[in-house]
């Protein structure tokens, strides 16, 4: 089928949902021979859920000092010290807007644990988020935030790990400087991700993931979905991703960046290419030659073809 493109100003819309800003972005998208994907919300939906709560033994004690968990069975105190470590990091999360938090937030709730305010709520971008709550000072994130704040993540690497293979993003919880548990929550790839990346190799492309996340996790979801563990560049902060790009091209190859985050504006905007999926933000939509009206990664694929076939009948 050939697709149907009309000039509107400066947008080409095509159909099904392709708008290319610009005549040129035909041209471009054409030369290209990489497509770097966000990871989160681009090739997984991005609606993380809620999956493990695990203390870790030695922390804090069970009852927190609240009074109202019975801690001399062995069973309950498990469960004391589960919807301690869930409270803490929930109340922390409620001052954030990062998907993570809200899958952390309505865990709790769904779990009946309870979530407060928090104080002084602070965003370390790329590492987690920090607040006072009504227990104590607790820090919520990856192991670079623990070390910072002179925390050790150490005794719970054993779980992290373990957590991360299984493609979750794992994420420690201390309170009052002491590591009190783990949380993880997992997030679900796209069906049409597996598919868009073989036809990308087939079409002799290659493919790149790019995330915030960390190692063990990234590497994890890149074999579900095909893409070469040395096209893997995972813990890349927000602000470290148009770098990221730019060393990719630094050879004079030509790159897709699509992604839908605010932290991937800049990396859309380094990229020879930057293409912005439906359900992302404004900033990554104005940073964009390419925005795809839909949530599917496989609309890469209908970008290329339409400059493809347009570049064709033009000739
Ligand atoms: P992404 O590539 O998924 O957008 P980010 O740069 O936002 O990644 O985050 C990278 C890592 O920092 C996360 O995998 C997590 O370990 C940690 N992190 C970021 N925000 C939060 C948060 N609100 N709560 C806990 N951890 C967080
Ligand atoms: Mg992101």
């Amino acid at each position: 089928a050939t697709p149907a493109a009309t000039m509107v100003g400066s947008t080409i819309s095509a159909t099904n949902g392709v708008l290319f800003k610009g005549a040129d972005v035909l041209e471009r998208v054409r030369g290209v021979d990489v497509v770097v994907f966000d990871k989160t919300g681009t090739l997984t939906h991005g609606d993380m859920r809620l999956t493990d709560v695990e203390p870790v033994r030695g922390g804090v004690a069970a009852d927190g000092g609240d009074g109202d968990a019975a801690t001399d069975g062995g069973l309950v105190e498990q469960e004391a010290d589960e919807s301690l470590v869930l409270s803490v990091a929930a109340t922390v999360e409620s001052g954030s807007e990062h998907p993570l938090a809200k899958a952390i937030v309505d865990g709790a709730e769904d779990r009946g644990v309870d979530v407060d305010d928090p104080e002084n709520f602070e965003n370390v971008p790329g590492h987690g988020v920090r607040a006072e709550t009504p227990r104590g000072e607790a820090l919520v994130g990856n192991r670079k935030l623990m070390r910072d704040n002179g925390v050790d993540p150490d005794p719970a690497e054993d779980t992290m790990e373990r957590l991360e293979r299984e493609g979750k993003t794992a994420m420690l919880v201390a309170l009052d400087g002491e590591l009190i548990g783990v949380i993880a929550t997992a997030d679900t790839v796209r069906d049409s991700a597996k598919e868009t990346v073989a036809e990308l190799h087939d079409r002799g492309l290659e493919t790149v993931m790019l995330t915030g996340d960390n190692e063990r996790t990234a590497h994890a979801v890149a074999e579900e979905l095909g893409i070469d563990p040395e096209n893997v560049y995972a813990e890349v902060l927000p602000e470290d991703k148009a770098d990221a790009v730019e060393e990719i091209q630094a050879d004079g190859t030509r790159a897709i960046m699509v992604g839908d985050g605010v932290n991937d504006a800049p990396a859309l905007t380094a990229a020879h290419v930057g293409i912005a999926v439906g359900s992302g933000t404004d900033v990554a939509i104005e940073s964009a030659d390419v925005t795809l009206m839909r949530d599917d990664p496989s609309d890469v694929l209908k970008a290329i073809r339409i400059s493809e076939a347009t570049l064709q009948k033009v000739r």
